[in-house]
């Protein structure tokens, strides 16, 4: 096991970002880049830690999260793929502009897409949260978008759809629907997509605040962003146990990724949707991308392959 030394604690402000519900951070090796979302903000960042510069897109409507695209020789042109309000889409760097390839809830308005990841065979997965006047509580869905871009569903009964990983040995998967407070396992099919036998890998103790978006490091643990818990936890998910945890000076955290040329930085991303101006005054930085050396690293994110 790694030891975590005192940088463990040195959480640093790396873009004041004061973005309203930042999510979705994810390192780009290629590219030496870290991209992230405004959800309810509709924007897409594409933040470069070299030159602290942050790049911002408009989409124009919610933006659940956002994952690397592999590059073709037949696009000459730099893409990302996007989960929106209108389902997945491509979105392309040289024109600025959103294309939409698939939308399984199209019937479904008061639905949106939040967190989602792809797996290590390039399919993109990402699912669905009601939102709003007429959404069925546990409405939401996980769905996977496989690179010849047919749309499966991979689970119902969703509340909030977040954190996606999987394991080193690429034969379980992990995810959570947040208000469950619970990390879920499941056999998984790395050829097929397929997934079968849920359980409960981690029970969250509610004083650590709601599991979010998730990573997961070269150890196999898990790397958790908890809203309203000040922190990410690393999780042991083959014992249930918490191993550490890294404070964050903003309350609601959403999302983390390893990132950095040896995949030893964690960026953190945090939000200030919902919290009062009067308790702002805590958390002044609230909506900002953080940056930790957590005393282990992460693996390359997969891309999308189609
Ligand atoms: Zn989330």
């Amino acid at each position: 096991m790694t030891k975590v030394g005192k940088a463990m604690t040195d959480v640093e402000l790396v873009l004041d970002a004061k973005a309203d519900l930042g999510e979705g951070a994810i390192w780009h090796a290629r590219r030496e880049l870290l991209y992230w979302v405004d959800i309810n903000a509709g924007f897409l960042h594409v933040f470069e830690p070299k030159s602290g510069k942050d790049d911002a897109y408009r989409i124009g409507e919610d933006v659940g999260t956002v994952v690397p695209r592999i590059s073709s020789s037949e696009r000459p042109y730099e893409s990302v793929m996007l989960a929106l309000r209108r389902g997945f889409a491509v979105f392309r760097f040289d024109v600025a502009k959103a294309y939409v390839v698939a939308d399984p809830e199209r019937d479904i308005p008061a639905n949106r897409f939040n967190d989602g990841k792809c797996d290590p065979a390039g399919r993109f997965w990402a699912g669905t949260m009601p939102e709003g006047p007429g959404g069925v509580p546990d409405g939401g869905r996980l769905y996977c978008l496989y690179p010849d871009l047919h749309v499966e569903v991979k689970e119902t009964g969703i509340r909030c759809s977040n954190g996606i990983a999987w394991s080193l040995d690429q034969r379980t998967m992990y995810y959570i629907d947040t208000p469950s407070m619970e990390i879920w396992a499941y056999n998984y099919d790395l050829e097929t997509g397929a997934l079968w036998d849920r359980r409960v890998a981690v029970h969250v103790p509610k004083n650590e605040g709601y599991p979010d978006g998730m990573t997961i490091d070269r150890e196999g643990m898990l790397w958790v962003a908890h809203w309203d818990g000040w922190q990410v936890v690393r999780w042991n998910p083959r014992t249930g146990r918490k191993i550490s945890s890294v404070k964050v000076p903003a309350a609601r955290v959403t999302s983390c990724a390893f990132g950095g040329k040896n995949l030893d930085e964690l960026y953190i991303t945090t939000a200030r949707t919902g919290v009062k101006a009067e308790a702002l005054r805590t958390q002044p930085h609230a909506g900002g991308i953080f940056r930790v050396l957590p005393g282990v690293s992460g693996l390359e994110a997969f891309e999308f392959a189609g």
